[in-house]
């Protein structure tokens, strides 16, 4: 769906460049006898063996063949292309010898009948609403026009005014200038938060429609060459997408926090709290753009609301009028997860999942059938390794989800009919973009450290260093990893259940510009994005060593110590912030930041127990350790739910109410005290906060 880590890669972009040039540091390369984190000495060895087999799997030229095969037709959720490309990814699955399981949930879709965007003052010009072919590209009448999905069908005509990215601050501007959005037709460009904030923002400010386009100085020619000749997005290029509001809830619309299996109760369309708050949206090209903006009235707008289209932007009302007229059709289609499950053979019921969607806006190469093809890369690896007599001892299970395009439906779907054996998920491993140059990581903080690990083990193509090293090198000596927040299928495994998770991702300069656009095709990839597919074949490996270490260690690598010593931060960031906006400290969290401290202590005698146990061998201490590694993030949860979003459960991570993509640290206090200024409720949620982190005290305490 979005990898937000993108743009914070593009916002680096610039110091990287210099950064090249520092001197290549020579790759610390783990030697052969010291033991992998979680393992025994003796394990270690056995793993070593077992990730170097692995290792030597998954290729550039296997990824490439995998892309050219999948990437050929279109395959947006519940459509018959959807449906051919289910049947190759089965049949690819099969021919390794491994056995997938099609599991078929029944899904709210929206499908755009009708989409006619016309600009009918100053003067009279129906506008572009889907991209130009290219040769190469086959079935592009499956090619689903401008769509934004579940936006309710209208017919309407008005003004424009011009919303900058359509954020509560933006339509706060407006005001201030006295620009009305009322009755008005808001156009918004695209970024700096989830798309579903911006028809809920512009509804609130009484708008009867949006346009939403993408601007040339977000992923344009402002940035660099344009498709075909570049990777970055032209000006007949659409980014589509859902406007589900997935920080309310993800999944199914009409099924919050229950399984759409086929006789599931459903609610009604109007109830449902995901689909709140929405008004005819749809999105179109800068090209279709251009006319509109360019003959707008009104006020100049400050510097930073100014694209990069060559005239002055205006905020409007006046001069410019259009006509959109929307029909989308709503039905329950079948959506198809695809399950391999590799058993375990000491911990069968203990699962170790890798994740990536299969379902596209349209071609889909980058978004997501990088991940599924390293998916299958994965798979292929590990079903060699099984005929070689090789068994995880833990369960590897293998999820191609569907309709994650439309709002996490696939996997939130299988997870909420799955909820009591995920109690004993270990981890869950996401790729949601993932072949491209430039690494990137969100987990929870217990898995820092073997997120980190894991880079340590793989080589970064052309480079001749550990990814471990280039990832640093292009981080000012960091390795910066982002917390889980909004936008793949992480998020029901993370947020609804608590199960451990990782999100690895790689892009490439240029990617923002094929984002849901009929441009992210074969094309794109073998041209800009990873010609030799080799970062497609290094993203193989490196998740299939994260997921075979978390199969196999003896003692999990989860970290509490940095996680309770970065709640503690959390919580004195909230009370600094109540002082800087309240004046006061109405909120008082001083028993949590004592309580995240005594977590940390736990955690960090655990931690030499867990040491201690691994030098000894000591083989009786490892399950109960086990155990206990895994309640903990667990121990998060509150099964309330967050205040006026009971679907999420986590209290240290949630997407922001504002954002829908990026993290909102302790969501329900923030949510709570500062946007519905309820403190009763604040203080209710303390209370929660507080007792779970007792929990997970008591849970680590050796
Ligand atoms: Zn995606």
């Amino acid at each position: 769906m979005f990898r937000p880590r993108s743009l914070a890669l593009a916002a680096v972009a610039a110091t990287t460049v210099s950064l090249v040039a520092a001197p290549a540091t020579a790759s610390a390369q783990p030697s052969e006898s010291t033991p992998i984190p979680g393992f025994t000495a003796a394990h270690s060895k056995w793993q070593r063996q077992y990730e170097r087999l692995f290792s030597a799997i998954p290729s550039g030229a296997k990824g490439r063949s995998l892309d050219a095969e999948l990437a050929s037709e279109p395959a947006l959720a519940g459509t018959t292309g959807d449906w051919h490309r289910v049947q190759r990814v089965v049949r690819e699955l099969r021919s390794y010898g491994l056995k997938p399981e099609i599991k078929t949930y029944y899904t709210y879709l929206s499908h755009p009948k009708r989409v006619s965007v016309t600009m009918t003052a100053p003067t009279r010009q129906s506008l572009p609403v889907k991209e130009k072919p290219q040769p190469w590209q086959k079935h592009f009448e499956d090619v689903i026009p401008s769509h934004n999905g579940y936006s309710p069908s209208g017919n309407i005509e008005g003004e424009v005014v011009y919303a900058n990215y359509g954020r509560p601050e933006d339509f706060a501007l407006l005001a201030k200038n006295g620009v009305s959005v009322k009755g008005k037709i808001a156009l918004i460009r695209y970024g700096a938060a989830f798309r579903g904030i911006k028809p809920r923002e512009a509804a609130k400010a009484g708008a009867k429609g949006v346009l939403i386009y993408s601007d040339p100085k977000d992923d344009g020619f402002i940035r660099g060459k344009v498709y075909p000749e570049g990777p970055w997005r032209a000006a007949d290029g659409i980014q589509r997408g859902s406007i589900e509001q997935i920080q309310l809830a993800v999944g199914d619309p009409l099924t919050p926090g229950w399984s759409s299996t086929k006789h599931a109760k459903r609610i009604k369309p109007s109830e449902a709290p995901a689909l709140r708050g929405l008004i005819p949206t749809t999105p179109i090209s800068y090209g279709a753009a251009e006319p509109l903006l360019k003959a707008l009235k009104g006020d100049q707008v400050p510097k930073e609301w100014q694209g990069g289209l060559p005239f002055t932007y205006r905020f409007g009302p006046g001069g410019t009028k259009v006509h959109l007229d929307l029909k989308n059709d709503f039905s329950i289609k079948p959506i198809w997860d695809i399950i391999v499950r590799i058993p375990g053979s000491e911990r069968p019921d203990q699962e170790v999942f890798l994740g990536a969607h299969r379902d596209a806006w349209a071609y889909g190469s980058d978004d997501d059938l990088s991940g599924t093809e390293n998916l299958l890369q994965v798979g292929r690896g590990l079903a060699q390794l099984l005929k070689k007599g090789w068994h995880p001892k833990r369960t590897v299970v293998l999820a191609n989800w569907d309709g994650e395009e439309y709002g996490i439906l696939g996997s939130t779907e299988y997870a909420e009919q799955r909820d009591k054996e995920l109690r004993k998920a270990v981890t869950y491993v996401n790729m949601d973009g993932a072949g491209g140059s430039e690494f990137g990581a969100a987990a929870t903080p217990a898995l820092d450290q073997t997120v980190i690990d894991a880079t340590k083990a793989v080589q970064w193509p052309g480079t001749g260093s550990s990814l471990y090293d280039v990832w640093k090198k292009q981080n000012d000596g960091t390795t910066p990893i982002d917390r889980i927040g909004g936008g793949s299928d992480f998020q029901p495994f993370f947020e609804r259940y608590g199960v451990p998770a990782m999100d690895m991702g790689a892009s490439s300069p240029g990617s923002s510009g094929n984002y849901h656009c009929s441009c992210d095709d074969f094309y794109w990839m073998s041209h800009f994005g990873d010609p030799t597919f080799e970062y497609h074949a290094a993203m193989s490996r490196l998740t299939g060593i994260a997921v075979l270490r978390m199969a196999n260690a003896d003692v999990l690598t989860m970290r509490y110590q940095p996680y309770a010593a970065e709640t503690a931060t959390y919580l004195n960031d909230f009370t600094a912030q109540q002082q800087k906006q309240l004046g006061k400290v109405v909120v008082d969290v001083s028993r949590d930041v004592t309580q995240a401290k005594a977590w940390q202590q736990a955690a960090q005698a655990l931690q030499a127990r867990a040491d201690a146990a691994l030098q000894h061998g000591d083989t009786a201490a490892f399950r109960r350790l086990n155990d206990k590694l895994m309640q903990a993030e667990r121990d998060l949860l509150t099964r309330l739910g967050l205040p006026g979003r009971p679907w999420y459960r986590h209290q240290i991570y949630a997407p922001g109410i504002d954002t829908g993509y990026a993290t909102q640290r302790l969501p329900a206090l923030y949510d709570a005290l500062f946007a519905d200024k309820d403190v009763p409720t604040a203080k209710a949620y303390e209370g929660h906060l507080y007792d779970s982190l007792k929990a997970a005290t008591r849970t680590l305490t050796p």
